[in-house]
């Protein structure tokens, strides 16, 4: 019953099997990380801004529609 669980770096919801590695943090789903990594980007500049800057012109150049 020691068994380690991975949570979201995000929404905290427990991660089964690998995630999803963004540097130090693990995130449940690709919507986490990009939410994490642009409130990351936001409170400390890190080296993944230009990499988050992509990804936020690629979602509003394709916002999801459902
Ligand atoms: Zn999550």
């Amino acid at each position: 019953m020691s068994e380690e669980k991975t949570v979201c770096a995000y929404c905290g919801d427990v991660i089964e099997g690998e995630g999803i590695r963004r540097g130090p943090r693990v995130y449940c789903c690709e919507a986490c990380v990009f939410e994490g990594s642009r409130s990351v980007d936001c409170a400390g500049r890190s080296d993944a801004s230009q990499a988050s800057l992509k990804e936020e012109m690629e979602y509003r150049a394709n916002p999801p529609i459902s």
